[in-house]
Order: structure tokens, then C-alpha cells, then sequence
């Protein structure tokens, strides 16, 4: 007889394709599947907002809850998506037109701390066995929405192990202190050891202090956490805990994203399938021909991902004949700065479109990321796959899943694309130069993007890596 599954609870505060502001959800959506094979059987606990109580099917009222952080709620279980959800149903705090962290006009919600302690604090009872009869063996939890799920559970002496993953230190889940006891933080968890940030409580410093493991989204991002430049003044906490800190590369949802399959756009199987989506992507961006390479870039416009210096080396790209097509949203300041680009070889979309994205990455020829920090990152991954040569900052998992292109890697024919450092305007512009070189010279522009799409980045190798964590905590090996 096979071993029994090892019972993991996924909780996140956002999963793909229900509700999504990055890639934590992409990485939330995809686990379970991936897991599947792997010998664990993941639910998936998510706040029940509109969207996602909207999207069940046949959900089943699992337990009352009472109170609730102000109000009482439910905890259901339903399906979609082919995913298996536990959803906290409590209108007062998730029934609420806006995103999941911030209202119509892109203030955070004040409540935030409460919300997603909520959300933990339901987490906790599940492992308990106090709501319903379902309990995991372990819980994961990701980013400061879940970061008191581990305090909670050692406080109640659960006994259930928890890993925390680290999608974004950035995000770090600040509450004032007056706040805490509302929290149920107290006590000596209130000093600098436990989670104390600066003289206010940070939800993501609780998980950092009391989960059993944590991961983060790649090798390298794991080392520049415990750095000052990149710890975001938890790098001290990290390196407190580097034997319990490891680095797991995301995968990427290959039914979604193969280019041999994908709805969205012309199909194709091998680089000789990319001019036609070219062609369809300036016709449908309105940009003319160009002797250079159409160079995309997928993004939220924020400072992290560095487009700020993108606007500052784009002439190098344009004198070469390159072009340029954004797609993103987020900070005013930077759509408007791209919005005011005035070039026939430029063109930018604003909003979010995934549908669109699907087309940029096929009809692109190379994708861009010079991001300040990344932790994994996705859309180099989409690159690689549909032959988009990705040209990278050399940070975090940029470093850690493009193979630049060297006179050894060219030898070897092992290049992918393009590494930039450090992150600045000109040595961007110094990529972008050669990137050009390169797209003039077919034959190893050719051999680059056979290399890429034939780099793996499913989630085979993460998925195992996972499993194997859960199974050294759970003493299942
Ligand atoms: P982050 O999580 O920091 O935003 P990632 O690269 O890890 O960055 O994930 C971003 C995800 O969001 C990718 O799946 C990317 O394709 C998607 N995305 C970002 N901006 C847009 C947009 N404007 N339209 C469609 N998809 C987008």
C-alpha cells in the first residue's frame, strides 16, 4: 500500500485565476496541481471576498463562527477553478467592492491587520480540529497575510508544524502597537524578539519568528534577503534563522503558458513560429516594422521593477531601431511618465490584460525586467518559454533562471539571454546595446531562443523540493 498523502493547508491571501494582484497568486493556483503528483493532498484557505464566493461551486458551510474580528462568519468548503477551497465567509470584513487590499481609490483598507488576522486566526483553528473534521498535517502560509498563522499555532500548542514562504519582503503587514492585543498578540511576543518592527507590530516578523521553516521564491533572493540592501530591516531576523531558510524556485503553469497551445495568439512550437506573432502584435499596438528587435515588457509600474530606468535607456533602444511595448499599471507617477512617451516605436497599454500579455510575450523578441529586486519572477519565465529572449537585472531569481549570454555560454550553447549590474540607466542602456548586437546576428539569435524554450520551468523540480520540506516536517520520510 502507497503511504497516505501528507494533508497540507495552503493559506494565501490571493490565488490564481480567482483573485490575483501578482505573482503570489500564480504561485498559490499552481501548488495543489503540482503537489498533487507529488504525494500531498493541498487545500487552499482564502478569504471570501466577491469574487471568490462567487466562484464556488456547491460550496458546503463546514462551521459557524461565532465572532470574528467584529462580526460572525463561516467557514466553507466548495471547489473552482479545480481547486479544493476552504473559504472564511465574513462580509464584514471581505464583502467589499475594490481588490483585496485596497478600496476603489487605492488606499489600503484600514482594517488590513484585522482582516488578515482573520483570516490566520481561522487557519490556526483549522489545524486544531476546532472547525470542522478536516485537519492538516502542516500548514503553509504565504506573505504577511499569513504571517500570524504560525504565531497563533504555537501559541495554542497546536503541535502542527508551519513553513512561511516569503513571496515579497516588502510587503511586511504593519499595525500600530495599540493594535496587538486586538491582534491576540501579547506579552513578551510584543519585544524586538518576537514582532516588533520599529515600535509597530509587523504580521510578516510573527511568521518570520515562529514558523518552523521558511522558504523563499529562489536561491538567490534567499541570500540577498539576510543582507541590509534587501532584508528591508528584517535581514537581522533572517539571519538569526539561515539554517531554517531556503530558496524554491516558481514554476509556471504550463497549460497556461505554452506556446504550442495557447488560445491567445498563433501558435507555434519552435522560433520560426514568433515572426507571424510579431507582425499580428505591432498590427494590433499599432507600431510599424522596425530593423530592430520589439522589445515587451509585462509589468506592474512600480519603483522595485526599475522601468523608471527603462524610460532613461530607451533612447539606446529606439537609435538602434528597437521598439518598445509596455503593458502595466500601478504607481501614477510611472504610467503617466510612459503614457507621455511620444515615439511611433513605443507603445503602451495601461490597465491589467491577461489576455494581452499572452500576445506581448508571443509577438515579443525579447522581454524586459530591470527590476531593483525580484524576488523570482515571472514573466522571464513566460520569456524563456515562448522564446522571448529575457534581458534581467542580475538580482534575486533574474540570477537565478536567465543564462547570460558569454563567449563560454555561446561555445556551449547553453545562453538564454541578458544580464545587467549594476541596476542603473546606463548599464541597461549598455544591455540593451548588445541585445541589439545580438538580434542582428540571426544564427545565435536563433540558437538563443532554441536554448530558452527548451529551458525547463514547470514545476516538476519545485514541487519535489517542496514535498520533500513538508516531509522532513512532518517526519513522513
Ligand atoms: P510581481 O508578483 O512582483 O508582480 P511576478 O513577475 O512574480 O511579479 O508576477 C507578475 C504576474 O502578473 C505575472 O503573471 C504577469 O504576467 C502578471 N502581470 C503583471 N502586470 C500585468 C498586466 N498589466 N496585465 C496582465 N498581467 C500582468
Amino acid at each position: 500500500m502507497s503511504d497516505p498523502a501528507i494533508r497540507v493547508l495552503s493559506v494565501t491571501s490571493e490565488c490564481a485565476p480567482l483573485v490575483k494582484t501578482g505573482g503570489l497568486a500564480d504561485v498559490a493556483g499552481a501548488l495543489p496541481a503540482a503537489l498533487a503528483g507529488q504525494g500531498v493532498e493541498m487545500r487552499t484557505l482564502l478569504p471570501g471576498y466577491r469574487a471568490v464566493l462567487e466562484a464556488l461551486d456547491g460550496a458546503t458551510p463546514v462551521a459557524r463562527i461565532p465572532t470574528l474580528f467584529g462580526g460572525p462568519g463561516r467557514l466553507l468548503a466548495g471547489r473552482a477553478a479545480g481547486l479544493d477551497l476552504l473559504v472564511v465567509e465574513a462580509p464584514h470584513l471581505f464583502d467589499r467592492a475594490g481588490g483585496p487590499y485596497l478600496d476603489t481609490d487605492g488606499h489600503d483598507w484600514p482594517d488590513n491587520p484585522e482582516r488578515f488576522a482573520a483570516l490566520a486566526r481561522v487557519a490556526a483553528d483549522i489545524a486544531a480540529g476546532r472547525l470542522g473534521d478536516w485537519r492538516p498535517d502542516l500548514v503553509h502560509c504565504h506573505d504577511w497575510q499569513a504571517g500570524l498563522v504560525p504565531y497563533y499555532l504555537r501559541r495554542d500548542k497546536t503541535g502542527v508544524p508551519s513553513v512561511l514562504t516569503i513571496h515579497n519582503i516588502a510587503f511586511q503587514g504593519l499595525a500600530p502597537m495599540a493594535r496587538a492585543s486586538g491582534l491576540g498578540i501579547v506579552g513578551a511576543d510584543l519585544d524586538k524578539e518576537g514582532v516588533e518592527y520599529w515600535g509597530q507590530v509587523s504580521m510578516l516578523k510573527a511568521g518570520l519568528v515562529f514558523a518552523d521553516r521558511l522558504t523563499t521564491v529562489s536561491p538567490t533572493y534567499a541570500e540577498e534577503l539576510m543582507t541590509p540592501d534587501f532584508g528591508m530591516g528584517l535581514d537581522g531576523v533572517l539571519r538569526a534563522r539561515r539554517a531554517d531558510l531556503g530558496g524554491i524556485l516558481n514554476g509556471i503553469d504550463l497549460d497556461a503558458w505554452s506556446p504550442g497551445t495557447d488560445p491567445e495568439i498563433r501558435p507555434y512550437k519552435t522560433p520560426r513560429g514568433k515572426p507571424a506573432n510579431r507582425a499580428a502584435l505591432r498590427a494590433e499596438l499599432g507600431l510599424p516594422e522596425a530593423p530592430g528587435p520589439l522589445c515587451v515588457v509585462v509589468s506592474r509600474l512600480t519603483e522595485q521593477k526599475g522601468l523608471d530606468l527603462l524610460l532613461e535607456a530607451l533612447p539606446r533602444l529606439l537609435a538602434r531601431g528597437g521598439q518598445l511595448a509596455v503593458l502595466g499599471s500601478g504607481a501614477a507617477a510611472l504610467e503617466g511618465a510612459f503614457r507621455a512617451v511620444d515615439d511611433p516605436n513605443v507603445a503602451v497599454r495601461i490597465g491589467y490584460d491577461e489576455a494581452l500579455s499572452h500576445r506581448m510575450i508571443a509577438g515579443g523578441d525579447a522581454i524586459l525586467v530591470p527590476s531593483r529586486f525580484e524576488p523570482c519572477g515571472l514573466t522571464q519565465l513566460y520569456g524563456l518559454r515562448y522564446g522571448t529572449l529575457p534581458l534581467v537585472a542580475l538580482t534575486g531569481g533574474l540570477a537565478d533562471t536567465v543564462i547570460p549570454a558569454t563567449p563560454a555560454t555561446m561555445a556551449r550553447r547553453v545562453a538564454t539571454g541578458i544580464q545587467f549590474n549594476p541596476v542603473t540607466a546606463e548599464a541597461l542602456g549598455n544591455a540593451l546595446s548588445r541585445l541589439c548586437d545580438l538580434f542582428a546576428a540571426p544564427d545565435l539569435w536563433s540558437r538563443m531562443q532554441r536554448n530558452a524554450m527548451a529551458h525547463p520551468v514547470g514545476w516538476g523540480p519545485s514541487a519535489a523540493a517542496y514535498a520533500a520540506l513538508y516531509a522532513d516536517l512532518t517526519g513522513e520520510t
